[in-house]
């Protein structure tokens, strides 16, 4: 049996080595403690506990045959992954998905998931005492946290200040003037194409490009991923885009590479940094390597094709939102019921927490007093 060694427990990493589990011998490094489901954190922030408690699920149900490893990884190549405590582990194939960091409050900034859920409460007192919050960042996450919050709080004055003239910029244009639309009609208040110096947490009165001040209780900064690309920094000579995202070639390796590939959001896919988009890599990538493990040449096999519109699903509360979906030429943008369905209504916590082998809801998780996280069992 062929051994791959992934790298990084995120979405495209935990993915790959479920849907290898069967057919390879499978070693996933993850230093984090747990998974946490990013995707429901805007509204975990916005509502609080028991919700919060939900998105850290533990990976010890994640495979049957294969190995979780908490650790972080120092060095790869192709033949292997050396460890930060200097442990090596050999492999025939290796899969580097070490995904990005983001400079809001919703992905866990240690490895402890208990800090995270400490964090996010905290950070939920904060919005409850707040009047008045102000979100900088036009793209997906800050248009949800907008969204969210008016659909929590209804009461805040919100302002969400947009660098770009388009909310969601890069994705289809209708889609941004609709939400943008959605979002003026819950009154809050938006400042597009300008910018804002002097970010802090707040309180604070922010000085915007438009010469205006913007007063604030509270303030997001939500401006976007950095893909987490030490790792590939280190292998000689390879290119990176504007993103920081590794550069790669029709089947996912980085240039020269035969043996090592990259998913998620770290590689420059032909994606943009999206779980959606990890949704088409993984299935393309687990079908690539099970034919190259069963002796085919890679010449031979589909390259990958990046979503040819690329689709986005931007909730706003549990019943509203906008999304756009890959069909016909310039993609189709579709409101409020599509949108929950396919979001909003669940945020795709069932589907993640039952990947990881745990019920789609936790009810002593989802009890409102504070109790212990989920156990490992
Ligand atoms: C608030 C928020 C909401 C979002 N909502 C959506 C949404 O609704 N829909 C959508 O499609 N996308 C959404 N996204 C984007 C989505 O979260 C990312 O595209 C997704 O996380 C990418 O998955 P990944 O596996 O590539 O990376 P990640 O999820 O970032 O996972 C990477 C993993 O690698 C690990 N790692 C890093 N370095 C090392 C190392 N040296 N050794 C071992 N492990 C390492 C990390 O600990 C991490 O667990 C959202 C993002 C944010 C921040």
């Amino acid at each position: 049996m062929k051994r791959i060694v992934i790298v990084g427990g995120g979405y495209a990493g935990m993915g790959l080595a479920k849907a290898l589990d069967r057919r390879f011998e499978v070693r996933m490094i993850e230093p984090r403690d747990r998974f946490v489901h990013n995707l429901a954190a805007i509204r975990a922030l916005a509502e609080g506990p028991p919700l919060l408690r939900q998105l850290a699920v533990p990976y010890d149900r994640l495979l049957r045959r294969g190995t979780v490893l908490q650790a972080r990884a120092a060095a790869v190549t192709e033949q292997g992954v050396t460890l930060a405590d200097g442990r090596q582990l050999e492999a025939d194939y290796v899969v580097v998905a070490t995904g990005s960091r983001h400079n809001g409050p919703f992905k866990p900034q240690t490895e402890n998931a208990a800090d995270f859920l400490s964090a996010g409460a905290a950070l939920h007192q904060r919005l409850l005492q707040a009047r008045s919050v102000a979100i900088v960042g036009g793209g997906p996450v800050g248009v949800e946290l907008a969204g969210e919050i008016a659909a929590a709080h209804p009461g805040k004055a919100l302002h969400l200040v947009s660098a770009t003239q388009q909310l969601c910029a890069g994705f289809n244009p209708r889609l941004g003037e609709r939400l943008a639309a959605q979002l003026r009609a819950r009154g809050i208040g938006l400042k597009l194409g300008v910018t804002a110096a002097g970010l802090s947490e707040g309180p604070a009165v922010l000085a915007l490009s438009d010469g205006t001040l913007l007063e604030a209780d509270l303030v997001f900064a939500s401006t976007g991923a950095v893909p987490d690309a030490a790792l590939l920094r280190a292998l000689p000579g390879l290119p990176f885009d504007t993103r920081g995202r590794a550069q790669l070639d029709p089947w996912l390796r980085p240039q020269g590479m035969q043996r090592l590939f990259v998913a998620g959001d770290v590689g420059a896919t032909g994606d943009p940094m999206t779980a959606i988009a990890v949704t088409r890599q993984v299935p393309w990538l687990a079908g690539l390597l099970k034919s190259l493990a069963g002796g085919a040449s890679i010449e031979r096999l589909r390259p990958y094709r990046p979503w040819p519109v690329q689709p986005l699903v931007v909730p706003l509360g549990p019943s509203a939102g906008s999304s756009v979906l890959p069909l016909g030429r310039e993609g189709m943008v579709f409101g409020d019921r599509v949108t929950s369905l396919l979001k909003g209504r669940d945020l795709l916590l069932p589907r993640y927490r039952r990947q990881l082998g745990y019920p789609a809801r936790d009810p002593v998780a989802a009890a409102a007093v504070p109790l212990p996280l989920e156990n490992r069992s």
